[in-house]
């Protein structure tokens, strides 16, 4: 007999621990099983199956309990490398959340235990039988086709000879037999060749290739030549026959980086990414298992594939806030990036041009190699201006597009180049407020104001995705007399644009335009033929974009971010005018950006107005250490959510009363209802996360409190 210790799937913590069953066949660590478990059946992860001499009498007079059989293993060869499994337990510390959520967290959807009855798809595929057959001419050529191939896939065969594969499986002159689906190879439109490095970027490769150091900073400004360092040393890696993982923060983005990682290796690529259907996730992570792909272009999750010999792991825009998962487990990929380097022993780039806060003080200390790119490959950077809103206003000037703004759009229209304009709010009006007794339409499922969406006549709320038709009369009070609207999105901006130049041709690309999958692609790629003189949307196109006949980019309500209270909105505001800058003048012709913004003497925007990250860091930390925030401290959030008010301030009160150290236990704080959902929070801040750690993983293993509906964030990205 076996004895196997499986972590059952579960959401409750207090099942977070490891399971006795007794088992009659070997299953392997990291493998799936299907237990009995309560009055149901439950799958598990197995963590460890020995043999034992025991009886199952034995085992319950010696452990006190009667230990059950399991009903049957579900993976013949474990799914998790003996690596991820020891990630999972890892993060399971860090991030302070159930073993069996961090398993989940990685794995693709098919093969979580949750959906083990999903099935994996095969495909047929044909071969030549060991028959003889006679054939017709036209089938023949179909056989000869088949025997040159080997084997190939019944569905290509049907393509290529559609009257003659169902013959030669009748006349048994091939056999058919099925195989898991294998992922589609990436397709290489044109294969590119290495550049000769720049000096900046030569140097930085003989620091980076010249050091011991695990972890790099790669400070470099947009346009300096960040990805053609990560290709270089990409191609290193491969010739040495490793993998390379290269992360990015959102795929339908970031076309142009998949571009050129294909143009330049090819077929070994592989993509993963949440747009990914189940089945195709499953058959990239099989090709990563099994060494078909050697170079993972992948966002936040491609982060735990099953590479087997890391050769390089580079995460760009290392700042973004996408790579930190919300839900349980909220791990950042930056840390589980840092920990797969250690143990392949292959470095870690981390590239920004606008690194994160903690990074940067990071690699200040030296905890991380930090490398300097100041300059553009080509071009100088672009020229900044900042408009006053509140001036233009003043002058009785429109409050969307100012007069300046206007003036240098038509210049760029009327020399035939491409301009970007970036306002991030969706829709035509951000608020209606009734015109009789003055109250904002909010949603009925969340605290907030909900936007009105002119194109569609209707009104969404932008937390929780519920829409209804715009009112006629006010919800409130029943008064008919209309609403005022306040604020503007993309929808009004875009209506502005064309009221001011006529027969202009726009494209825009926003939560609302993007909803059918590949529509980001499609409005890049047209944008990127000049089938558009103006692109405007939200922050998705301050991203990646390189697009060389874009002379002119516009950041509306530039500085909006710094009215939200959260500690970090001056950094993500300074990241977006930034990031917003670098899109504009990286083609042969000079760049030019304007910040329209009613702060304009603010550091964020004038730090980036000047392109000077640098000042803005030192700026930023003056202002971290006043409030002493990250990263001068470190902060764990503990939220309970729940549809009940009273129930989630007494828990909150509890877990309050129950965890102390030597650091700060603030709150209870009452958060914004989101989804019919109250949320309550208590945050922990002090200087020593270890032991804030430790606090909470003891109130969590020694209360008798059932702790539903709470979640827990360590280092938190926001505290809205
Ligand atoms: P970043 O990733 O830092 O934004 P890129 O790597 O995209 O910068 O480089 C900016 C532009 O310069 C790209 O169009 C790229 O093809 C080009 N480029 C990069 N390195 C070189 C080089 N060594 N010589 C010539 N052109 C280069
Ligand atoms: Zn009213
Ligand atoms: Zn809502």
């Amino acid at each position: 007999m076996k004895l196997i210790q499986c972590w059952i799937e579960h959401p409750i913590r207090k099942l977070d621990q490891t399971f006795a069953y007794l088992s009659d066949v070997q299953a392997e660590q990291g493998a799936r099983v299907e237990v009995p478990f309560g009055h149901g059946r439950a799958v598990g992860f197995v963590e460890s199956c020995i043999d034992t001499d025991e009886t199952a009498e034995q085992l319950k007079a010696r452990l006190g309990f009667s230990v059950k059989k399991i009903i049957r293993v579900l993976d013949e060869s474990s799914l998790i490398t003996p690596e991820l499994h020891d990630l999972a337990l890892w993060m399971k510390e860090q991030t302070l959340s159930t073993a069996i959520s961090c398993f989940q967290a990685m794995l693709p959807g098919k093969v979580k235990p949750i959906s083990s009855k999903q099935k994996i798809l095969f495909e047929k595929f044909v071969r030549l039988s060991e028959k003889t057959a006679e054939l017709t001419p036209k089938e023949l050529e179909a056989y000869l086709y088949v025997k040159q191939a080997g084997e190939i896939s019944y569905h290509d065969l049907r393509q290529k000879y559609p009257g003659q594969a169902h013959a030669l499986v009748v006349k048994n002159a091939i056999d058919v037999f099925e195989k898991e689906k294998a992922a589609q190879d990436h397709p290489v439109c044109c294969r590119s060749l290495p550049f000769a490095l720049s000096a900046q970027q030569k140097h930085a490769m003989e620091e980076i290739e010249g050091s011991d150091d695990p972890v790099y900073l790669l400070h470099g400004a947009t346009g300096s030549g960040k990805t053609e360092i990560y290709l270089q040393l990409a191609e290193k890696a491969l010739k040495k026959g490793k993998q390379v993982l290269i992360l990015v923060p959102e795929i339908a983005l970031t076309p142009q980086m998949i571009d050129r990682v294909a143009a330049r290796f090819g077929t070994a690529l592989a993509i993963y990414h949440s747009g990914l259907n189940a089945q195709q996730k499953y058959e990239q992570y099989r090709r990563v298992m099994n060494g078909k792909a050697e170079v993972v272009v992948g966002t936040r999750s491609a982060v735990f594939l099953p590479f087997h010999d890391l050769g390089l792991i580079v995460m760009d825009e290392e700042h973004d806030t996408s790579y930190k998962q919300e839900n349980q487990p909220s791990y950042h990929c930056r840390d589980v990036a840092i920990w797969r380097g250690k143990f392949h022993h292959c470095k870690v780039i981390l590239g920004s041009a606008t690194p994160s806060l903690d990074t940067y003080a990071r690699a200040l200390k030296h905890v991380y190699h930090l490398i300097v790119m100041k300059d553009r490959i080509n071009q100088s950077l672009p020229e900044v201006t900042i408009v006053s809103m509140k001036d233009s206003i003043r002058h009785g000037d429109s409050y969307i597009l100012s007069q300046q703004l206007k003036q240098k759009i038509h210049e760029r229209l009327i020399r035939n180049e491409q301009v970007i304009l970036l306002l991030n709010r969706r829709g035509y009006n951000t608020q209606l407020r009734c015109r009789r007794c003055g109250e904002v339409i909010t949603c009925p499922h969340c605290d907030l104001a909900m936007s009105y969406h002119r194109e569609e006549g209707r009104i969404k709320c932008h937390a929780c995705g519920y829409e209804m038709i715009r009112p006629k009369i006010c919800p409130k009070c029943g008064s008919s007399e209309g609403f005022l609207t306040l604020g503007f999105g993309t929808e009004r901006l875009e209506q502005e644009v064309h009221a001011c130049f006529e027969g202009v041709r726009t494209l825009r690309m926003d939560a609302d335009t993007t909803s059918r999958k590949d529509s980001h692609e499609k409005i890049l790629a047209s944008f990127g033929r000049h089938e558009a003189d103006i692109l405007l949307g939200t922050q998705m196109i301050a991203k990646g974009l390189d697009y060389p006949n874009v002379t002119l980019v516009g950041v509306i309500n530039g500085d909006d971010g710094l009215k939200h209270t959260d500690f970090r909105s001056c950094e993500t505001t300074f990241d977006l005018l930034m990031q917003a800058g670098g899109r504009s003048g990286r083609g042969e012709q000079n760049g030019e950006v304007v910040y329209q913004v009613f702060d304009p003497d603010h550091y964020a925007v004038q730090c980036a107005a000047h392109q000077d990250y640098v000042s803005f860091f030192q700026n930023e930390m003056l202002f971290r250490r006043a409030g002493q925030y990250p990263p001068y401290t470190y902060l764990i959030a503990l939220t309970v959510i729940a549809s009940d008010q009273k129930y989630a301030d007494h828990l909150a009160l509890k877990i309050k009363n129950e965890i102390s150290g030597n650091f700060k236990v603030i709150g209870v704080i009452s958060l914004l209802k989101i989804q019919d959902r109250v949320r309550s929070r208590i945050l922990l801040k002090g200087k020593n996360l270890e032991e804030m750690r430790n606090a909470v993983q003891y109130f969590i293993d020694h209360t008798d409190t059932d702790l539903k509906g709470l979640r827990i964030d360590v280092n938190p990205l926001t505290l809205d």
